[in-house]
């Protein structure tokens, strides 16, 4: 399902244009060099390899809108073709030197292209990464809170656009401080490990799960009433407390403790507290359990 907010949607237009601005350069440069090379002069016509250098422009278009080697490999060869078959049609043959021409060039813009196209794509891999370390938890490998705020502001606008329900569970481990003080801090990390996997095996794609803080976790379920959103976390509640948590031989039992609630309009403060209170009931009746806010 997708989770389109306002702003995004707005994003999407924008993309739309970029796009559409791309393709209208890709095709006048594809298009630019040929009607030159028809309308040379005869005594220009030994110039004609220089104007095939404006594929080079098409070329690289296609490499920001497509940043894939293999793209980046075919969309070259067609246009190697593209040229000499264009040559060879105007010329209907090939005379020597303008053949060495258009070979020495064609190497040429490719050692451009292929150039362009490692920083281009070193680029947009580092890109990649860094938004990456800005919306995952390192430890658990699970979102962070930011991305968490993230989703919400787009979550929530669009559920009440589509009339869809939205739930949210939140969950903290059981007596996690005895496991650090026991254990020592590597064994809670590895335990925050445990039930990280435990939440990623358990949720659907379209929910959003996150390290919330330190030994809590939330799961954000767009078009999910209370009902299923309770079968979910009793799923994981189970999930856990049979789980075989072991560190250094040794077989820790560890549980959770769920707090659900359903989005009714309030804000996202609201909605997060309404959880927080369903998950504090569930510690005071003694953990280990789901609980659901009710109003
Ligand atoms: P309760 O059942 O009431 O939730 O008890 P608790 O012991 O789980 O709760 P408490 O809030 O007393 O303790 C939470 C602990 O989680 C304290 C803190 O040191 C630990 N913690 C927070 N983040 C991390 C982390 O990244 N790694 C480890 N190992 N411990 C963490
Ligand atoms: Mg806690
Ligand atoms: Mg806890």
């Amino acid at each position: 399902m997708s989770i389109f907010g306002v702003g995004e949607e707005r994003g999407i237009y924008k993309e739309v244009r970029r796009k559409k601005i791309l393709w209208s350069i890709i095709i006048i440069f594809t298009i630019l060099p040929i009607v030159i090379a028809f309308n040379l002069k005869e005594e220009l016509q030994r110039l004609s390899s220089f104007f095939w250098s404006l594929f080079l422009i098409p070329n690289i278009v296609i490499m920001i809108l497509y940043p894939k080697w293999k793209v980046i490999v075919g969309t070259a060869l067609f246009f190697v073709f593209f040229k000499y078959a264009t040559h060879f049609i105007e010329e209907q043959s090939f005379n020597n030197i303008e053949t060495v021409a258009l070979i020495l060039e064609s190497f040429v813009d490719a050692a451009i292209l292929f150039t362009v196209s490692y920083f281009v794509l070193r680029h947009n891999k580092l890109l990649k990464h860094m938004e990456k370390l800005t919306i995952v938890d390192s430890l658990t490998g699970l979102y962070n809170r930011r991305y968490f705020d993230l989703s919400m502001e787009k979550t929530i606008p669009f559920s009440q656009r589509i009339n869809c329900p939205l739930s949210l569970i939140m969950i903290d481990i059981d007596h996690f401080k005895n496991i650090n003080d026991k254990y020592g801090h590597l064994c809670g990390d590895e335990a925050l490990k445990h039930i990280a996997d435990i939440i990623k095996r358990n949720v659907r794609t379209s929910d959003a799960y996150v390290r919330f803080g330190g030994e809590e976790f939330a799961i954000i379920l767009p078009n999910t009433d209370l009902g299923e959103c309770k079968i979910l976390a009793e799923h994981l509640r189970k999930d856990v407390n049979q789980s075989d948590f072991t560190y250094h031989q040794a077989h820790i039992p560890i549980s959770i403790s769920l707090g659900i609630s359903l989005f009714k309009g309030e804000n996202v403060e609201g909605f997060i507290e309404k959880a927080d209170k369903a998950l504090y009931t569930a510690k005071e009746n003694g953990r280990n359990q789901v609980v659901m806010f009710r109003d």
